[in-house]
């Protein structure tokens, strides 16, 4: 299986898996670029595949359909025109056209009924986990976006990670800021300058990578928890709080 980046509207990305002529879409906010796509390769579109309701990931869903009748995989708990195949934590999105399947994880945070989708080293998490970034919390509370981020970092570390917006650059301008003395974050972020500069996707990126940079996951790091102390003015308990207190600290960053 083959993955392939579709851009749309200004950050985001539009996944597409691919095996022979046959493909799937993870989050298609906008159908166009993916009919432009199945009509440049000759190829079939075979399923889709939400993580959550906004419009930048389904908005395009009522487009495709109307073209292609295929079955839509989109979380049980989000009320999403369209899908089809409403699923729970740990249920298969089986793609039989791609002889593939992914499982769902039910991620919420960003939104109340959140999945990700895991299969053959790849995760798809929509805006929960973003590349030294995680979503901000529209719906759910700074607790369970921590559980879930928790779940997504106990993956296998070589899981490469489809996140839903190209926000690199500015997450690590953020990641900076609370943990300077990072080396690997200096160094990501020299890298990602470069990527950027040539206008190249910073995603996919691997699990390792995030638990090496990514503040949010690095909330039990004694620097984070210091830093995220000092930023807010007051003790704080733990990881869950130091992670509640980095979210209000990037929501504020500019
Ligand atoms: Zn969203
Ligand atoms: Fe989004």
């Amino acid at each position: 299986m083959d993955i392939h980046a579709l851009r749309a509207f200004d950050d985001n990305y539009i996944w597409l898996l691919r095996r022979g002529r046959h493909v799937a879409v993870v989050d298609p906010g906008d159908e166009a670029p993916v009919l432009r796509y199945l009509e440049a390769e000759h190829a079939a579109l075979a399923a889709i595949l939400l993580t959550h309701h906004h419009g930048d990931h389904a908005g395009g869903v009522a487009g495709l359909l109307a073209r292609h009748p295929v079955p839509v995989f989109g979380p049980a708990k989000e009320a999403i025109a369209g899908i089809s195949r409403p699923l729970h934590e740990g249920d298969r999105a089986d793609l039989p056209e791609l002889d593939g399947s992914l499982r769902v994880i039910d991620v919420p945070g960003h939104t109340c009924g959140h999945v990700a989708y895991y299969g053959q080293g790849a995760l798809f998490c929509g805006d929960t986990l973003f590349a030294c970034g995680c979503g901000r919390l529209f719906e759910g509370t700074a607790a369970q976006m921590w559980a879930s981020l928790g779940k997504l970092a106990a993956l296998p570390a070589d899981t490469q990670v489809y996140c839903a917006h190209e926000y690199t650059q500015a997450n690590i301008r953020f990641a900076l800021a609370v943990e300077p003395g990072n080396d690997a974050l200096q160094a990501r972020a020299a890298r990602v300058a470069g990527q950027r500069a040539q206008g190249r996707a910073t995603v996919p990126f691997t699990l390792a990578e995030e638990l090496a940079t990514n503040p949010f996951l690095r909330s039990a790091v004694p620097a984070v928890a210091t830093a995220a102390e000092r930023h807010c003015g007051a003790r704080l308990n733990g990881p869950a709080e130091v992670f509640a207190a980095l979210r209000e600290w990037r929501n504020g960053f500019r």
